[in-house]
């Protein structure tokens, strides 16, 4: 088999929803490489039962990362090949990647990531809201910390990208109408890949009205688009004749 990458550790992502959006990539780097770092190990390992790979599994999660850093980075020296999954997706995006990505680059190890599912990306694409300029903020903090970053949203231009539960999808909605401006244009699109995908689009006032009314469970991404006067400003910009 042609070897995928010279790098040490390759982050491979996982689909979000749907098996075949697993690449051949993916499935050559995770046949090749000696060890395979896993946010959840029993989750990765139903993975690689159903495509039929063995290979050696080690947990590596936000609750373990710190202490397991130096131990990967120890073994990368010695030259073995690691992958990192995460539970799906890509990992690093709203996953633990970051702090090992972080030390390969100040140990001067080399590092590939396979481009791959990552749910922010098509719920972007699908909001038909601008995707030129766009802020990801992943998932607010539940408590502590929650405001400031509302304060923060509130203050920039561009499409906002938010991950967020079945849970606290209303609470989330709610904020965002006082926060920001309730007639902002936004979507909410839901279980990508999956047998009941959907994307609702409207103002945040009008998609919090609609959770209200028909409460919708699986996993979701919150767009919301640019400020009025911002998306006022893109539409001049693209009707500019060169
Ligand atoms: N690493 C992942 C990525 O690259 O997108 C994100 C992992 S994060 C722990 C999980 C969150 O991603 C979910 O709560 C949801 O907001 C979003 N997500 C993951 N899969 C999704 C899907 N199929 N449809 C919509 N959102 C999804």
């Amino acid at each position: 088999m042609e070897s995928l990458s010279e790098a040490a550790l390759i982050f491979i992502p996982t689909p979000i929803g749907n098996i075949d959006d697993l690449s051949p990539r993916v499935l050559n780097a995770l046949n090749e490489v000696d060890l395979l770092l896993a946010e959840d190990t029993r989750h990765t390992g139903q993975l690689l039962k159903r495509l039929g790979i063995s290979v050696k599994l080690m947990a590596f999660h936000a609750h373990n990362e710190h202490r397991a850093l130096e131990h990967v980075i120890h073994l990368l020296k010695s030259g073995q090949k690691v992958g990192m999954v995460s539970d799906a997706g890509t990992p690093g995006i709203s996953d633990p990647a970051f702090l090992l990505s972080r030390a390969c680059r100040s140990e001067g190890i080399a590092v590939s990531c396979l481009p791959g599912p990552s749910a922010f990306v098509p719920a972007l694409v699908m909001s038909g809201l601008p995707c030129d300029s766009f802020y990801f903020e992943g998932f607010l903090p539940h408590k502590k910390g929650r405001m400031t970053r509302w304060l923060f949203l509130q203050s920039l231009p561009c499409t906002l990208v938010l991950y967020e539960s079945p849970h606290r999808i209303s609470k989330t909605l709610k904020e965002a109408v006082s926060y920001l401006d309730p007639h902002r244009q936004a979507s909410l699109v839901r279980e990508i890949s999956k047998v009941h995908e959907e994307a609702i689009h409207g103002s945040l006032e009008a998609l919090e009205k609609a959770l209200v009314e028909q409460p919708r469970k699986g996993e979701m991404v919150l767009v919301i688009g640019p400020k009025e006067e911002a998306s006022k400003k893109t539409e001049t910009r693209s009707k500019e004749p060169f």
